[in-house]
């Protein structure tokens, strides 16, 4: 929101009201097929509105079940990536000590 609020005509409720620019929360969608589909992101504008009006698609924004769902399975899939990079990161730390294990037996002729 902005700290000087326009007046104008909501695009919802048609009265002359400070309006704001709504902006989806969750931004852009993580499947193509279903940001197309998306009522949020395939606005060609994102509309003015009043602060009831803003509230109210916000609320109809975060009860939306498909947004929910895709909610959670982008949570899943960030789950999914933060193990992997552990997995990557011991597997690095593991060649790592290899490396200077190498490193330290060929630097020491006494070894
Ligand atoms: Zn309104
Ligand atoms: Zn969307």
């Amino acid at each position: 929101m902005t700290d000087q609020p326009v007046e104008a005509r909501c695009d919802h409720c048609k009265q002359t009201r400070p309006l704001f620019l709504y902006e989806p929360e969750h931004n852009v969608h993580l499947n193509p097929a279903l940001m197309a589909a998306c009522r949020w992101c395939n606005r060609d504008k994102q509309p003015l509105l009043c602060a009831r009006c803003w509230g109210a698609e916000r609320e109809l924004e975060e009860s939306d079940s498909g947004l929910n769902q895709e909610a959670d399975t982008w949570a899943q899939i960030c789950a999914a990536n933060a193990r992997a990079d552990a997995r990557r990161e011991a597997r690095r730390q593991a060649d790592r000590e290899t490396c200077e294990g190498i490193a330290r037996a060929t630097a020491d002729p006494a070894a």
